[in-house]
């Protein structure tokens, strides 16, 4: 006799199948704008502006309700709890504006990352208590896919035993509660780029987070074909400068650690950028789909900082650049397009997009 049993019915994962496919077909990628009300303070006051509710929304409405055109690139985008329920100028709830341009709402479910108590500076992340319930709302709100951001450092002694547990099952139950209410989780276990460290360092560390978190999504029953991964690139540590790297370099050690832990069943493989510039994101996901080698999932992008840097940038903040601002968005939107099918060739970069977007202990 089986010790489990099957928590989804044939239709749920069907549903939840189809959702992951169409995120992360061909040349598509997710924009991530789900920052959280302290990480908008981040971005509105280098513009000047007031951390508010109507200007996170201008924001917010600049990014969606540009033109059509973005959802050649953009199959999905991530919003907070805030942004799920506002709307444009017009009363339009930016739900329907992205489902207009055939855009998938997705939700921010994670509650922020906390120390572990008796660890060297380890967390895990807050949030599960309520999870289904919200989950549930989220659902019913038009959100079809979840987002849940797990953080691992590297150091002398980390990540521990302990923090590499304890992540991979708070994964995994937020995994299987958005299952349940029949949205996509999308698995972030990102190993953060703060430090000295080498690239093969972190492609080792990066394999065993993987390795990890897998086990727990099996030890959970999760329906792999209707999850995604959202890791961190394999690169050198932001404070490392021993040795030069090349995007070849980055895209062979990213596909080789993929390879050695992320189940076939998994569609796709959606990066984060990790305060890589702008066009470095573009660059190493290119060589990331130019690699020669075996990549039975879409590698692609769900990209916060690389995705705005720019773009907020060219707004300021002021009524008059909106245009100019969402034509930024569409450049970068393409260049990385173009990258997740391995057909960059550096025709977007410029000053703004080669600027490091790194913060130190980044927090989402
Ligand atoms: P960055 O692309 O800015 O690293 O963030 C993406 C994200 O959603 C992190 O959770």
């Amino acid at each position: 006799m089986a010790s489990y049993s099957q928590y989804l019915t044939k239709d749920q994962e069907d549903e939840l199948r189809a959702i992951a496919n169409a995120i992360v077909r061909p040349g598509k990628g997710i924009l991530a704008a789900d920052e959280s009300i302290g990480s908008m303070e981040k971005r509105l006051k280098p513009l000047g502006l007031e951390n508010t509710e109507e200007n996170r929304r201008l924001y917010r409405q600049l990014l969606f309700n540009g033109s059509d055109e973005l959802s050649q690139y953009i199959s999905g985008v991530i919003l907070f709890h805030e942004t799920l329920y506002q709307k444009t100028d017009d009363g339009t709830p930016f739900v329907e504006v992205l489902k207009k341009k055939g855009i998938i709402p997705g939700i921010k479910v994670d509650k922020g990352v906390i120390p572990l108590a008796g660890t060297v500076g380890e967390a895990t992340t807050q949030g599960l208590d309520d999870l289904n319930a919200r989950c549930a709302q989220y659902k019913k709100d038009g959100a079809q896919f979840a987002k849940w951001r797990c953080v691992h450092k590297i150091g002398a002694t980390t990540p521990s035993h302990t923090a590499l547990v304890e992540v991979a099952q708070v994964l995994a139950r937020y995994a299987s509660i958005c299952q349940q209410n029949g949205l996509v989780p999308i698995v972030e276990p990102e190993t953060l780029p703060d430090g000295e460290h080498d690239l093969e360092r972190c492609q080792k560390v990066t394999e065993t987070v993987l390795a990890y978190t897998y086990k727990a999504l099996n030890d959970h029953h999760v329906f792999l074909e209707g999850t995604l991964l959202k890791p961190n690139m394999v690169t050198p540590g932001q404070s490392q400068t021993a040795k030069k790297y090349t995007n070849e370099d980055i895209g062979r050690a990213t596909v080789t650690a993929l390879q050695r832990t992320v189940p076939v069943a998994v569609p796709g493989v959606v990066f984060l950028s990790g305060g890589q510039s702008e066009e470095d994101a573009t660059k190493n996901l290119n060589a990331i789909n130019q690699y020669q080698g075996k990549k039975p999932w879409a590698l692609t992008f769900s990209y916060g900082r690389a995705l705005q840097a720019s773009t907020l940038a060219a707004w300021g903040g002021k009524p008059e650049n909106v245009p100019a601002a969402q034509a930024v968005l569409l450049k970068r939107a393409k260049a990385n397009s173009l990258a997740s099918v391995g057909k960059y060739s550096g025709e977007a970069a410029d000053d703004s997009a080669a600027q490091s977007l790194f913060v130190a202990n980044h927090a989402y």
